[in-house]
């Protein structure tokens, strides 16, 4: 068992003291890795991007139900995430995104943990670290194609590669990019970062590459490489930006009503008095606000529509702007017996896509999903159909 710390769920509050509560499906995520997989050409290994606590998932319980599906290899940002992650599955394949952190050469090696080597003074400090133990351990190195991030521009990857005094100690096992704009399908980095990953590494054909992540895996075989990384869409976010999205829900986020009430026409509702009732409303006050990562932005006002949440078949839009704490829900139209006292409503799950909030709130899902629910009740189970029966 890992040891307790921030990630563990037994330290989450109890549901009945909890302003809301979260619910992850685990089945779900195997299920979206099952499909990524399947998308992926013959021979590329589908591999999975387990940083941020898993999107907020749960890293250890995200990724032992990945592995009981088949997942061999993991991407984390930290080494404090593959310390954990080390733990629990004591097989895996990890890799570290950020690097190779000064000085920490030996805890990487005795963890078996794989840094992505994103500069030269990492790459001379992991040969170094080889060198001296005469043990050529493995390492990925990530290649810029034009994201300017992280990585070497390609002539200082080749460079890298001819010097046999940084390279020769210790075996590169990957080479990995990253693309910037692989939402956008047709946008023209997309061919240029694949036609410079192509050329970069063309001279190696033996070791394996990787420039996939979940927009990657669906830009088609060209970008797929031998290991695809998605994140996002085993989440059940959305990768590409147009069309819809083939991924099942992964996460719910409902909250408690602590209050109805009625409003008269031209009333003020919430700080800043920013929206005005145009007709007489009935308002929810649900237990969850910014504080709960339910941003800020996604409030509404006289001027902008806002977010929603769904109640029973009913979509309740989000009333003004959201607090810390709280938020008001417009249930004018939801029955008295539905929309009472302690009843929960759904924030954010089946019927209301973190794609779909991330719009009002000019944001992500990556951003909703990473931010959610510090102060909810965590739990992991199904999450019920879409109230349309999909
Ligand atoms: C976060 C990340 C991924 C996963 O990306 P998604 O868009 O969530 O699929 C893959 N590779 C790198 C380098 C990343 O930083």
């Amino acid at each position: 068992m890992p040891q307790q710390d921030s990630y563990s769920s037994s330290s989450r509050p109890l549901e009945a003291l909890a302003g809301g509560r979260l619910t992850i499906d685990l089945d779900a995520i195997a299920t979206n890795w099952r499909t990524l997989s399947e998308h992926l050409r013959d021979g590329t290994e589908c591999a999975a991007t387990v940083k941020a606590n898993a999107y907020g998932t749960g890293l250890c319980e995200t990724a032992e139900r990945l592995s009981q599906e088949g997942c061999r290899t993991f991407f984390v940002a930290l080494p404090q995430e593959a310390l954990h992650l080390r733990e629990t599955l004591p097989d895996a394949t990890i890799y570290v995104l950020d690097g190779l952190f000064p000085g920490t050469a030996a805890t990487y090696a005795a963890a078996n943990l794989r840094p992505v080597l994103n500069s030269v003074p990492e790459i001379e400090e992991w040969s170094a670290y080889c060198r001296a133990g005469n043990k050529p351990l493995a390492a990925a190195i990530h290649i810029d194609t034009g994201m300017n991030r992280l990585g070497l521009m390609p002539d200082m990857f080749a460079q890298v590669m001819a010097d046999d005094y940084l390279t020769g100690a210790f075996t590169p096992c990957l080479f990995v990019s990253h693309l910037a704009c692989g939402s956008t399908p047709d946008h023209p980095l997309n061919q240029i970062q694949l036609d410079t990953f192509r050329a970069a590494t063309a001279e190696f054909p033996e070791i394996p590459k990787s420039l996939a992540n979940s927009a990657g895996v669906f830009l088609g075989p060209d970008y797929h490489f031998d290991i695809a990384r998605p994140g996002i869409s085993l989440y059940g976010g959305k990768a590409l930006d147009p069309g819809t999205n083939p991924m099942v829900p992964v996460v719910k986020v409902e909250a408690r009503i602590l209050m109805v009430r009625d409003v008269a026409e031209n009333q003020k509702i919430g700080y800043g008095g920013a929206k005005t009732a145009t007709k007489p409303m009935r308002l929810a006050i649900v237990a969850a606000g910014y504080a709960d990562g339910f941003l800020r932005r996604a409030g509404s006002s006289d001027k902008n529509p806002g977010g929603f949440g769904w109640l029973d078949g009913h979509r309740v839009p989000i009333v003004g702007r959201i607090s810390m704490d709280m938020m008001a829900l417009d249930v004018t139209d939801v029955p008295e017996t539905v929309a009472r006292h302690g009843v929960f409503v759904e924030l954010l799950g089946p019927n209301v896509a973190a794609s779909d909030l991330a719009i009002y709130a000019e944001t992500i899902d990556y951003e909703y999903l990473t931010g959610l629910g510090r102060r909810f009740h965590r739990r992991y189970g199904t999450l019920g159909l879409r109230q349309d029966g999909t």
